[in-house]
């Protein structure tokens, strides 16, 4: 039998070892959420971040703002949020709409500010190897790697998808820990046969079952960042899941066939309950140290410091 890496005891364990660091600070860490439009998803992701916040005690606000917003708009908030000294982390949850200029509003947001780490100035950082807020999917899955004991060093490691906020930071890390990096994409050639060599699969491309056992080699560690919402009752039988279809009327499966993996892999992520809990984690992680910085040397952050 695999082994099954859930998330929820590495969430834990990141989540308890922050809570002294917090209490060591003279006033609480601050996260600002920015959530653009009423995208249900959305929705929900920035109520799991405040709640989270809440229960660590990490100050929070959310900023909800019309579909309508301009980018100068949004940019005048990013400017206040800034210059804002109870704010150490800030967050404009991703999509934005499609009239906004994503680009400006993400590079906007100070780096020493950037709770989700897709700043440049940090991926400049992280390509470096040197410290700054990671993006929080990737980071997790390292963290959850690290809980589970599985080598990273020396191994081969594919990683499928090549997004900014998760394949390629993904590889990045990897690399930071001395595994041997392959990226694949919509483009790579013989994609089964080059997943088929790795120790270690990442799987990050937002298509339901796509890895079945022709790409992973026997015994292989197959991490699922996947989430993808299966309306379709024949759909969710062939990936093993009819009776929970039967009972919600749709589940939710990863990238990797749930089926093929159980059969395949020596460890894997199970979607839901694998990487999904790490990413707020992070979030919560990466606040928590931009605070320790600010505090640390007030004089030299963004803004009204
Ligand atoms: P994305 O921005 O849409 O990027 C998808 C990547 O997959 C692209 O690089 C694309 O290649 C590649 N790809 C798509 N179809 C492919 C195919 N048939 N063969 C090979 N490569 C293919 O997605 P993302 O934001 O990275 O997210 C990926 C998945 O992870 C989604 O299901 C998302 O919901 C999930 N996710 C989960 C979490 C979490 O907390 N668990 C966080 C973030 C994302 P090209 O570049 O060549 O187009």
């Amino acid at each position: 039998m695999p082994q099954i890496l859930s998330g929820a005891p590495v969430q834990a364990r990141i989540l308890e070892n922050l809570k002294p660091r917090i209490k060591n600070l003279s006033r609480p860490p601050g996260l600002a959420v920015v959530l653009v439009g009423q995208d249900p998803a959305s929705s929900i992701y920035v109520r799991s971040k405040i709640k989270a916040c809440h229960d660590l005690g990490i100050f929070s606000e959310s900023h909800e703002i019309p579909a309508t917003v301009t980018t100068e708009e949004l940019l005048v908030l990013v400017d206040k949020l800034n210059k804002d000294p109870k704010i150490d982390g800030i967050l404009v949850q991703m999509p934005l709409p499609k009239h906004v200029d994503t680009r400006r509003v993400l590079e906007a947001v100070a780096a020493d500010k950037d709770a989700d780490g897709f700043h440049p100035t940090n991926v400049g950082y992280l390509v470096a190897g040197r410290p700054a807020p990671r993006s929080c999917t990737p980071a997790g899955i390292i963290e959850l790697l690290k809980f589970y004991e599985i080598p990273m060093a020396g191994r081969n490691a594919v990683v499928l998808g090549r997004s900014d906020i998760v394949g390629k930071p993904m590889a990045l890390m990897l690399l930071q820990e001395n595994a041997t990096v392959t990226i694949c994409h919509s483009r790579t050639e013989d994609i089964e046969g080059v997943c088929r060599r790795a120790d270690l699969l990442v799987a990050a491309i937002g298509r339901p079952g796509f890895v079945t056992a022709d790409f992973i080699a026997p015994g292989a560690t197959v991490i699922d960042v996947g989430i993808n919402r299966i309306t379709d009752a024949a759909q969710a039988a062939a990936f093993g899941r009819a009776e929970e279809f039967a009972a919600k009327g749709k589940v939710v499966v990863g990238d990797v066939h749930p089926v093929d993996v159980q059969r395949c892999a020596g460890a894997y992520t199970p979607v839901p309950g694998g990487v999904g809990p790490l990413t707020i984690a992070m979030l919560m992680s990466n606040t928590v140290e931009l605070a320790e910085k600010h505090l640390a040397s007030p004089d030299q952050t963004t803004g009204a410091r």
